[in-house]
């Protein structure tokens, strides 16, 4: 019995396995055809100033139109894409087209007011680990900086805590050459990797972004509002600034607004949008 048990478990393993294989090359096929036939968009979530209440930019999250499957999330393709390595390409569509989609509105929304603090809209794109270690990503942002013409400090890139110590000795000269640029840069889920404390204030970096799982869902219960409040300290002593993700609902927010965070991005604000409801919502010019 064992012995027959034994030879079916084999079968349905090997079964599995197959059927993983097919969908993973599926899966990777149809993503080549996806670069081919530009199935991308981005979507952009708000990112708002929790002193003021506006938007003061936008977050750029990549969306895959699949032709038959309708929208794909990152989560779905990312890791297969960072394995091929079509994450490259992917990313440095969503570099161009963000800071190309920011330079229009930009230009179409300049503040009327002569409020001399008033900052443009800003961009925020997401840097996966293949790319920070790639020299040849100074080239290209400034390439694309010039030919879309968004100043450099309109735009800033966030990098998970992961890739910063993923490279080790070599992150911390990447980083200061990207500041270089002109750009601002920004640690993503923070809280949730293994920065060492003590190589954080030798990172050339201007902000913090509270990872939502501090924030969000039952984030407000006691243990993470500690978190929340020991980041919300530890940016303030580090003079950098600190965004708060997830924020999900009007008890977070005041929450945040008592600790001083400064910024806030979450579905209480608004979800990811494309670039369609993003004009939109910039019409509408929301105060929170
Ligand atoms: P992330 O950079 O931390 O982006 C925030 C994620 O949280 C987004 O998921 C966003 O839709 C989601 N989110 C926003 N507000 C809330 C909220 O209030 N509650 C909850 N539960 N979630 C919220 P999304 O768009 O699915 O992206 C997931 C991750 O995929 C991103 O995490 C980022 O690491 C990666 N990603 C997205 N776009 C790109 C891209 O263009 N390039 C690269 N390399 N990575 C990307
Ligand atoms: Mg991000
Ligand atoms: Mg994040
Ligand atoms: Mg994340």
């Amino acid at each position: 019995r064992a012995k027959a048990r034994g030879k079916a478990c084999y079968e349905i393993f090997n079964t599995d396995m197959h059927v993983q294989i097919v969908e993973r090359l599926q899966l990777e096929n149809d993503l080549r055809r996806a670069i081919e036939r530009q199935e991308f968009q981005v979507y952009y979530q708000p990112i708002v100033s929790l002193k003021t209440g506006s938007i003061t930019g936008f977050e750029a999250l990549v969306r895959w139109l699949h032709p038959e499957q309708g929208i794909v999330f990152p989560q779905e393709f990312m890791p297969i894409a960072q394995e091929t390595g079509l994450i490259i390409p992917i990313d440095e569509w969503v570099l161009r087209e963000a800071c190309r989609q920011t330079k229009q509105w930009q230009e179409e929304f300049l503040p009327e007011s002569t409020n001399l603090d008033e900052q443009p809209l800003g961009i925020s794109i997401n840097l996966c680990s293949l790319r920070f270690s790639q020299q040849k990503l100074l080239e290209e942002i400034n390439q694309v900086l010039q030919e879309t013409g968004l100043d450099a400090k309109s735009l800033k890139l966030e990098i998970t805590e992961s890739v910063i110590m993923d490279n080790g000795e070599n992150a911390t000269t990447m980083l200061k050459q990207l500041r270089n640029l002109g750009i601002e840069l920004a640690i993503d889920d923070f809280g949730t990797g293994y920065s060492s404390l003590g190589r954080l204030h030798h990172f050339p970096i201007n902000g913090l972004k509270i990872d939502q799982s501090f924030v969000s869902g039952r984030g407000a219960e006691e243990g993470n509002l500690h978190i929340v409040e020991t980041i919300v300290t530890l940016s303030r002593k580090l003079g950098v600034d600190v965004t708060a993700e997830g924020v999900e609902t009007p008890e977070q927010l005041q929450i945040l607004r008592d600790l001083k965070c400064e910024y806030g991005q979450g579905y209480f604000f608004s979800k990811p949008l494309d670039s369609k409801a993003a004009k939109a919502l910039i019409i509408t010019n929301p105060q929170w």
